[in-house]
């Protein structure tokens, strides 16, 4: 896609009000980020760069969907987490946590266990940005979460790879649910069963209980507000350990 001037201003104007409502929810961003649009970004956006250098990447895409003002706190929270040194943002614990299963797995599934290693950080990180959103951005995550959910997996070329990708799924669903539910927005009812229906139908595409699918979505749910680095690498080995029970057995 091409980027316009205006889409430009807007994604700049989302980093200013951004870091002012964070600001304002108590939360210290530190020094300004820099922000730049990748016009065919596959991801949201991500954020990379020692502190102080920080330089904060939306899709071109995000522009196009509207949620660019949610996206870019999102990424600005991942900044104040950083900054607080929260254990979920601690790079080396975490490439220590997954390099216990670099013995037993492939590359290919450890990086399915760092995918799941994220929706635990970005858990987390939601935690600050749901302090800092407007009442109507609350209102919008709502739907996009729902749309966060998929229906179908990628398919692999052998069974082994099948199971891994449908687990994938299951813990980006999941972790859509439990996003919701972690801050009571997963009503009204109507709106709670059209978010379990959608995922009903990949759960059974993909010929899996909902038991494995309630471990994940409480997990997520119910991770401690606070925890030490000790705790948080307890807690991703049961989460990562679980997921390899589910893919392996
Ligand atoms: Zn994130």
């Amino acid at each position: 896609m091409r980027l316009s001037a205006k889409d430009l201003e807007h994604a700049r104007a989302a980093l200013h009000s951004g870091i002012a409502r964070l600001e304002s929810a108590g939360f210290v961003v530190g020094e300004r980020p820099s922000l730049s649009v990748e016009p065919n970004l596959k991801i949201m956006g991500y954020t990379r760069g020692p502190a102080g250098q920080r330089e904060i990447v939306i899709a071109g895409r995000a522009l196009r969907f509207g949620v660019v003002d949610t996206l870019v706190m999102h990424e600005l929270s991942h900044i104040v987490m950083s900054n607080i040194g929260h254990p979920s943002h601690n790079d080396r614990l975490i490439i220590s946590v997954l390099h216990r299963y670099h013995r037993k797995l492939a590359e290919w599934k450890i990086s399915i266990l760092a995918d799941g290693v994220n929706h635990v950080q970005n858990v987390y990180t939601d935690d600050v940005l749901a302090k800092a959103l407007s009442k109507k951005q609350t209102k919008d995550t709502r739907s996009f979460f729902y749309s966060w959910l998929k229906t179908v997996y990628p398919r692999g070329r052998t069974a082994e790879q099948d199971k891994w990708s449908a687990v994938a799924v299951v813990l980006n669903n999941a972790f859509a649910v439990a996003s919701l539910r972690r801050r009571r927005m997963l009503k009204p009812l109507a709106f709670e069963k059209k978010m379990f229906a959608k995922n009903g139908k990949f759960l059974k595409s993909a010929g899996l209980d909902e038991k494995t699918f309630g471990w994940f979505a409480d997990f997520f749910t119910n991770l401690p507000k606070k925890t030490t680095r000790v705790g948080y690498r307890k807690l991703l080995i049961a989460f990562l350990d679980k997921v390899v029970e589910v893919t392996e057995d």
